[in-house]
């Protein structure tokens, strides 16, 4: 999502844009190949993004500073940038997890770690892959400094990219989350062929669970209607190439977590994410029975067929 970003800030804005990466390898790679050929192959880096490993040199001019980070690397990765960043410096994050132990969301992660300073998610169905080709694709910003959101949107907006806003930062980052739990349901049903039905009761009842969580947290019911909600849902259940779908469609196959994950290029946040949120809801006693059930295969070993029987034989709802 890093060069997806890149790539979009040099064509909605005049902005000169840095990107800081943590290895000088990996740094002196993309200078030299200009194109991210394990994340994003076969797309340019703007030969006008600055890339290197040097703290300082990426962000001492900054005004802004986006964060695309996996949530299990956030922490570790942001804690060098901490002493050379301006106070107030705003920050810009479009990553979709929540911490294990801490629970923490994105946006907390980093309050934590570079201190309080204003924080604005960016949500919604925007696979990196489509959005680096100039697909069209609509998102949203969300803080609860609605200033820092409409200076998102301008900083991000192009004729291909469209940004709305809203304040409910808490309800952006836990869809942005909780839909890759679901897509990792959805992508079982793609694995052990269970139909189109199928999916489609995981992606809906799946989005009432993403609501029931996250309004118990504090986040306005609507945001799951919008675009951070069953807007990315819907991609991230029904792509290709969505990561957490297709870990689901090798479980729904047969693989072992352990086998999937040792093919893996990219980091599927559905797995931790799936381990916080079932911890969460235990501890807060809400029902959350999709989450309970891709727990149970992803962690205790259960096959996807015996979860699906246990779903399907729930006691009847009304
Ligand atoms: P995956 O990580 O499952 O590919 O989802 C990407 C995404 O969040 C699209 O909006």
């Amino acid at each position: 999502m890093a060069t997806a970003c890149t790539t979009l800030l040099t064509e909605s804005s005049d902005v000169a844009v840095s990107m800081w990466v943590r290895k000088a390898e990996v740094a002196e790679d993309l200078r030299k190949h200009r194109e991210n050929k394990r994340l994003l192959p076969g797309v340019p880096l703007p030969e006008s993004v600055n890339v290197t490993s040097d703290i300082d040199e990426a962000v001492k001019d900054a005004e802004y500073l986006v964060v695309a980070i996996p949530t299990e690397f956030l922490r570790t990765a942001l804690t060098p940038l901490a002493p050379h960043l301006k106070k107030g410096l705003p920050v810009i994050s479009v990553i979709k997890g929540i911490e294990k132990e801490t629970f923490f969301r994105p946006s907390e992660i980093i309050a934590d770690v570079l201190g309080p300073r204003p924080v604005v998610a960016l949500g919604g169905p925007s696979h990196a892959e489509e959005i680096a080709r100039r697909l069209p694709a609509s998102v949203v910003a969300a803080s609860g400094d609605i200033q820092l959101a409409k200076q998102t949107q301008q900083l991000f907006s192009t004729d291909r990219f469209r940004v709305y806003t809203n304040v409910d930062i808490v309800g952006v980052e836990l869809a942005g989350a909780l839909k890759n739990v679901i897509a990792i349901a959805a992508g079982i049903c793609d694995g052990g062929k269970y139909g189109d039905n199928a999916k489609s009761a995981i992606m809906t009842r799946g989005l009432v669970e993403m609501n029931r969580f996250g309004s118990a947290l504090g986040a306005e019911p609507t945001t799951f209607s919008g675009l951070a909600g069953v807007g990315d849902l819907i991609t991230t259940c029904m792509s290709p190439f969505g990561r957490n779908r297709k870990l689901g469609e090798q479980l729904g196959q047969g693989e072992s977590l352990e086998q999937i994950l040792s093919k893996m290029d990219a980091v599927a946040e559905g797995v931790n994410t799936t381990r916080s949120v079932y911890d969460l809801a235990e501890d807060k006693g809400l029902e959350m029975p999709i989450t309970t059930e891709i727990y149970r295969v992803l962690f205790e070993g259960k096959s996807p067929d015996d979860a699906t029987q246990t779903l399907m034989t729930r006691p009847q709802r009304e």
